[in-house]
């Protein structure tokens, strides 16, 4: 509540915080119970906006808790919700049509297509990946039909959001559930790199924001949930000053010093990646944030401002109650007092006393701009009268000012509707490269890189992969498909979903669609898709609770830890060794294969995951998939036969999240 009010005292428009389980700081102290409704009032007091983080994957088990915390959140008058689920965005759409919805940056959309197609599932605002360049976001602006939200400050992911495992992977904290352990901050390091290789300085573009604001951006989002109220308060006063002209170096001098990770980056808006991005926090950084500074910033949020002019009129006859009226925001009320004005017996009241009075809007968001009086002769008013209807009537105009019609809340049964198949499950096989195709190879489908050749493709049959990154090579990508002679294409990101309807082909839902839940499943359908590859991150227990459109998961393969745009292996080496063997270390000397393509690296986990020997316990599902990554063909051969007869793993692997989920 304090960085709250820090925010709002500084002169934010709009501040977004979670609202109980679902959003994704869940280890930050959230607004749950009356809290909530307080906060927003406390914002809506003030003129400023409320947007509610619902922000992470659901659960089917969790369902009926999420559409409480849902129409909590409405009913306490929350102005926008951040969503990332598909099935989220559907609950929402269905119970409460009226509240805004924006798009979470973790939904990873970042190109005009995607935006598009989220304007088409009911979003009017878009919060864009922190991976854009300037460029990327004009060409966005130019066409978006929904709003455009970037962040200006705050901390960098290493990955794209939404398509993070990292922290799922190593402790079963999710960061798509709003629980990530942070793991990148730690020493993962490149032959030569800088030692901590996955962790980025915090962004800062609030030098930029006005050039923003020209592209068409029209909200600056400053990251920093979990960060102390001063530092709140610093980041929202530089933004204020940015966009008033006058935010200067000592402005960002002071603002690196109450929290940085060895200094700034704009390396994704500049186009400007590599190893100057990248940074740690420093024992300097922790040290400089002085008392006194501390104090500068904690004196802008001490003291309720007063930003509304109050018009009072009062009246006061004998015999008659002495009444108030007030305006101000266009609202205005009326009290009446107690008691019956009697005749004064030494001093009767005047309009001086009056004024006194009725100016002591200390402590509230007003002050008193004009004050009319009609006293009658000789009359008597106690001044602790007048100082009761004073704040009855600001009491009341605080509450016009707050009041919001409230949405309309339909009610919403999550029906399931689930035909167990018996059929045998079919093996679906994702390539890498196509020198990993067995001479024999027999298999339901066959995805192979978007780059293969046609004839490859159409000896096979196959489906196209198409790329997580496609940020900046969208219409290159989007050519390719629309030449390419395969049927159907692998999508993991809304980005990827439009180009490849826009193609023509069938749409078949990759893992990082992030599908967590049967009304997520119904949207993806909904969406074009017509088989599904659930998340990574569910349970066998979960896959088997979802119901809809045919399902699989991956059974084998490396999982892909991370997609980033910054290349880690580059800080110490080139890039040219990605295509077949780099990687990074980490502390205990694990290897983590690193491969780039098309301007992203996809970090690999070091073992691969592995349910061959345990189809049993995977129910619920029509096809299996199986991942190949950094494996020859000989090692491909293996694992088909595995796959086959079931066989025990033999070198090292996981079972990934199948058992133990994420929290
Ligand atoms: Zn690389």
């Amino acid at each position: 509540m304090q960085s709250l009010v820090a925010a709002v005292r500084c002169g934010a428009d709009a501040v977004y915080f979670g609202a109980g389980n679902f959003n994704a700081r869940r280890n930050a102290s959230n607004f749950g119970g009356d809290e909530l409704k307080k906060a927003i009032d406390y914002c809506h007091l003030h003129s400023v906006k409320c947007h509610i983080t619902l922000n992470t994957l659901v659960s089917d088990g969790e369902m009926p808790e999420l559409i409480d915390t849902l129409r909590r959140i409405c009913e306490a008058g929350a102005d926008a919700l951040i969503i990332q689920d598909l099935g989220v965005a559907k609950l929402v759409r269905e119970i409460c049509p009226d509240i805004a919805m924006h798009a979470s940056t973790q939904l990873s959309t970042g190109t005009p297509e995607g935006i598009k197609l989220l304007s088409e599932l009911g979003f009017s605002r878009a919060v864009l990946p922190r991976e854009l360049s300037k460029a990327e976001i004009e060409k966005i602006a130019a066409v978006s039909p929904v709003e455009l939200e970037a962040f200006v400050h705050g901390a960098l992911c290493m990955c794209v959001s939404g398509q993070c495992l990292l922290s799922a992977m190593l402790g079963s904290r999710s960061g798509n559930r709003g629980l990530c352990a942070q793991p990148c901050r730690l020493p993962f390091a490149a032959k030569g790199g800088t030692g901590t290789d996955l962790s980025l300085k915090d962004l800062s573009l609030i030098e930029r924001i006005n050039e923003l604001n020209n592209i068409g951006v029209c909200s600056f989002k400053i990251e920093g949930r979990m960060k102390r109220p001063e530092y709140v308060a610093a980041a929202v006063t530089a933004c204020r000053k940015a966009l008033d002209g006058c935010y200067g170096e000592n402005d960002k001098n002071e603002l690196r010093a109450l929290f940085s990770r060895s200094g700034f980056t704009d390396g994704y808006y500049e186009a400007k990646l590599g190893r100057e991005m990248f940074g740690k926090r420093e024992k300097d950084d922790v040290t400089s944030a002085t008392g006194e500074l501390l104090r500068k910033y904690e004196k802008l949020y001490e003291k309720e401002n007063a930003v509304y002019p109050a018009e009072f009129f009062f009246s006061a006859h004998i015999g008659e109650k002495p009444t108030l009226s007030a305006k101000a925001e266009g609202k205005s009320v009326f009290v009446e007092g107690g008691n019956i004005c009697e005749q004064a017996i030494s001093r009767p009241l005047d309009c001086e006393s009056v004024k006194a009075q009725l100016s002591k809007c200390g402590g509230t968001v007003f002050f008193a701009d004009s004050i009319e009086c009609d006293i009658g002769e000789n009359v008597s008013v106690p001044l602790s009268a007048i100082n009761a209807l004073r704040r009855e009537a600001l009491e009341k105009l605080a509450a016009e000012i707050i009041y919001r019609k409230p949405y309309k809340l339909n009610e919403y049964r999550i029906t399931k509707s689930k035909a167990e198949s018996t059929d045998r499950r079919k093996l679906c096989i994702q390539f890498s490269s196509v020198e990993q195709i067995p001479e024999e190879i027999e298999c339901d489908r066959m995805f192979l890189p978007l780059d293969t050749d046609a004839d490859i493709i159409k000896k096979y049959s196959a489906g196209v992969t198409v790329p997580r990154g496609l940020f900046c090579n969208y219409d290159t990508i989007a050519k390719k498909l629309e030449n390419s002679p395969a049927a159907f294409a692998l999508c993991n990101t809304p980005d990827a979903l439009a180009l490849a309807k826009n193609a023509g082909k069938q749409v078949i839902g990759g893992p990082f669609m992030n599908i967590f839940n049967s009304v997520a499943l119904g949207e993806a359908e909904r969406l074009g898709v017509s088989e599904q590859v659930l998340s990574y991150e569910l349970t066998t227990k979960q896959i088997a609770d979802i119901s809809g459109i045919k399902t699989g998961c991956v059974v084998y393969g490396r999982t892909p830890l991370m997609l980033t745009r910054n290349c880690p292996v580059r800080n110490g080496v080139d890039c040219k060794e990605c295509k077949r063997r780099s990687c990074l270390t980490d502390r205990k000397g694990i290897y983590f294969p690193v491969r780039c393509e098309n301007g992203f690296s996809q970090l690999y986990n070091s073992v691969p995951t592995y349910m061959l020997d345990r189809p049993g316990e995977i129910r619920g599902t029509s096809f299996d998939m199986l991942v190949f990554t950094t494996e020859t063909k000989e090692e491909v051969c293996e694992i088909l036969t595995a796959y086959r007869l079931r066989s025990a793993p033999k070198g090292e692997y996981t079972r990934g999240l199948f058992t133990r989920g994420v929290e």
